[in-house]
Formats: structure tokens, C-alpha cells, sequence
């Protein structure tokens, strides 16, 4: 099972799109042991892969140092990469993913994410790159600034090996997701799929465009459940010990599934029984994208209605550009080995 490990409800940026903190809701740190946490996973996970999450986790090296010296899991984080110094590489080399936050062209994402954030990602993506970290992955957010086009391509080209994003529309205020999609994320994609579809023909090997493998994957077993695991094969773990469905709703009721002082799984959240998920086409590809959105519907229905009309759209350009590879491009080892509860990428922007 996933498990996205708070280490720090705080951030040490202020990105457009994220407030980055958890301020005064939940401890700053974990108030918990570690032997609770130890014997928790004991009980319930024979393979825990655990996420170190935040807040920047990186604000809390010596939790991190402390877990891994202790607990046998596959490793991953989510970062900043401001703060990677802190952490020696003997545990950066621990890690099966490093997500690192970065949104694109430096000039770009020092815009969003504070001036000199680009030139320390690149720092953690050299360093990662050296220590054979298998995924180096950047982790976009994307919105109505950004082009997709652009961005992802660029991101490649500077060495990432695998590229991730979300739309920013879980927790922000509505946006014209449509009109910016139509003029320009929906062509972007187009021309991302054609680039994909080139590299393969040209090489053997498929891009590692994360939303397309995950779309892949779907193509030959479909998603059961929302792709980032939520509520089922993903939790997450609060400084104080409780166990959410999903990390951005640490204070949602909804979202509270048990805490790590019972020795038994988190219960189940479902996929809510009135989502219109449960009669949609595009289930198996889909999934249901997002279970926080599911239950929080922060757009209301018609904002969820353009969500998902984006989505939609995405995945009809990525199969109708890939057309007649479908078949032996979702037989890649590449596609074969993404797994989004082992990276915690969510598969689906
Ligand atoms: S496209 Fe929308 S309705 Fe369909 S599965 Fe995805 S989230 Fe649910
Ligand atoms: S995709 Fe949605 S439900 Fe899943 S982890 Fe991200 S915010 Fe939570």
C-alpha cells in the first residue's frame, strides 16, 4: 500500500496555487512515536511503500533520516527541492521516486514558485540523476498560465525522465478551464501525443509522459478505483497520527479513515454512490480522477462537469493520435512497470 507520510504540516514556499501550509489545524510535527508508527504498518502492510509528504518534508530531515533508518519500505518523496541539501545522499539513494516540484521554463516557474526554484530543482535532478534514482519525476501544476506544450517538452529536454501534472482545479477558485483548454492545453496535448507517438516509432522507447502511460495502463486492465489509490490502496498519515483517504483533505471528515493507534486497516472511503463516475465511459480510463474532488465538488457541478469534459477530451487525442500502436505500445515494459501506487503519481492530471 501507499502511504504519503507527513513529516511537517509546513512550506517553506508560497506557491500561486497552494497555500503549502497547514497552518495551526494539525501539529507541525509528528507528535506520534516512532514505534507506533513502526508497529502500525507491521499489522497492516507486508510491502509498505511510504511517500514523505508535507508541508515541504524536506523541513523535517531528521524524521525522514529516522524512519528510514528504521522501517523497511520502498521510499519516495515529494519536494521542493530547496531544502535537498539537508538530506545526505546516502538516503536520497534509498529513494524509488523523487517527485520534485517544477512547473517549466525557469523564467515560468520562478513566476509561480519563487525566484531560484528552478535552479534548485535542476540541482536535485542532476544529484538524483548521479545517484540512479529509477524515477526522477517532475511534478507540474498546471493552469490557465501555463502551456503544456512547452512546459512538458522543456522538462524532458533538461533530463527529467518522467514528467507528471494536475490540473490546478481541486482547491482554487474557478477558473475558464474550457476556454483555456480549447485554445490551448487540448492542442498542446495533441502535440505532446504526436511527439510520443515519433519518439516511439523512432526509438522503441515511450516518453515518459506519466498522464500517457497511465492512459496505457488503463487501455489494457482500466482503473477499478481513483488511479492515485485514495481511500483504498493509498492513505495518508497526519503529524498526529490519524489516517486520511487522501493528503490534501487532512481535516475533511469525509476523508478520515482510522489512525495509526489501531492495529487494522484504514477503512475503505468509497467512490461517493451518486458520482457520476459509476455510468461514465471513460471510467476505465479515468477512474474517477479524484476522489477529493468527488466529495468536495469545490467547482460545483458545472465546474466538475468541465473537469471532466477536459478529461475526456485528453484521452480521446492521446488514442486517436496513438491509433494502431495502441495495442503494442500498452505491452511496453515501460507501461508494465508504472505503477501510480508505487510512484504516487496520480496517473490521470
Ligand atoms: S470523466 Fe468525470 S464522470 Fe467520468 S469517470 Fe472521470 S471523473 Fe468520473
Ligand atoms: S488525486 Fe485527488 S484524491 Fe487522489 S491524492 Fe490527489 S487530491 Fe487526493
Amino acid at each position: 500500500m501507499l502511504w504519503l507520510l507527513y513529516t511537517t504540516a509546513k512550506c517553506n514556499l508560497r506557491c500561486k496555487y497552494c497555500g503549502g501550509s497547514w497552518p495551526d489545524s494539525i501539529p507541525e510535527k509528528p507528535i506520534y512515536s516512532l514505534d507506533d508508527l513502526e508497529n502500525f504498518l507491521n499489522n497492516v502492510d507486508d510491502e509498505p511503500n511510504i511517500v514523505f509528504y508535507g508541508g515541504e518534508p524536506l523541513l523535517n530531515p531528521s524524521f525522514i533520516v529516522e524512519v528510514m533508518d528504521r522501517i523497511e519500505a520502498t521510499y519516495g518523496i515529494q519536494t521542493n527541492a530547496t531544502l535537498h541539501h539537508l538530506l545526505p545522499p546516502r538516503y536520497w539513494e534509498k529513494f524509488y521516486a523523487v517527485l520534485i516540484s517544477v512547473d517549466g521554463p525557469e523564467e515560468f516557474n520562478d513566476s509561480r514558485r519563487g525566484k531560484g526554484t528552478y535552479k534548485k530543482s535542476i540541482e536535485l535532478l542532476r544529484k538524483v540523476i548521479d545517484l540512479g534514482i529509477p524515477r526522477p519525476i517532475a511534478r507540474m501544476a498546471v493552469d490557465n498560465e501555463s502551456d503544456i506544450y512547452r512546459d512538458v517538452s522543456h522538462l524532458l529536454k533538461v533530463g527529467f525522465k518522467y514528467v507528471h501534472w494536475q490540473l490546478s482545479v481541486d482547491w482554487v477558485e474557478r477558473w475558464d478551464l474550457i476556454g483555456w483548454a480549447t485554445r490551448s492545453y487540448l492542442p498542446g496535448i495533441k502535440k505532446l501525443a504526436e511527439d510520443f507517438l515519433n519518439h516511439y516509432l523512432e526509438t522503441g522507447e515511450l516518453l515518459g509522459i506519466v498522464p500517457f502511460l497511465g492512459f496505457l495502463k488503463a487501455y489494457k486492465k482500466g482503473w477499478e478505483w481513483v488511479p492515485c489509490g485514495a481511500g483504498k490502496h493509498a492513505y495518508s498519515i497526519i503529524t498526529d497520527g490519524s489516517i486520511t483517504a487522501c493528503p490534501i483533505a487532512p481535516n475533511e471528515k469525509w476523508a478520515r479513515a482510522g489512525t495509526i493507534y489501531e492495529a487494522e486497516r484504514p477503512k475503505v472511503i468509497p467512490i461517493p454512490h451518486d458520482a457520476p463516475c459509476w455510468r461514465c465511459n471513460y471510467f476505465k480510463y479515468c477512474g474517477g480522477r479524484c476522489l477529493y474532488v468527488l466529495y468536495e465538488k469545490f467547482w460545483g457541478n458545472e465546474g466538475f462537469r468541465d473537469i471532466c469534459w477536459v478529461t475526456k477530451k485528453t484521452v480521446d487525442i492521446f488514442f486517436d493520435t496513438v491509433g494502431d500502436y495502441l495495442d503494442e505500445m500498452s505491452s511496453h515494459p515501460e507501461v508494465e512497470v508504472y505503477d501510480p501506487l508505487k510512484d504516487s503519481t496520480e496517473a490521470v492530471p
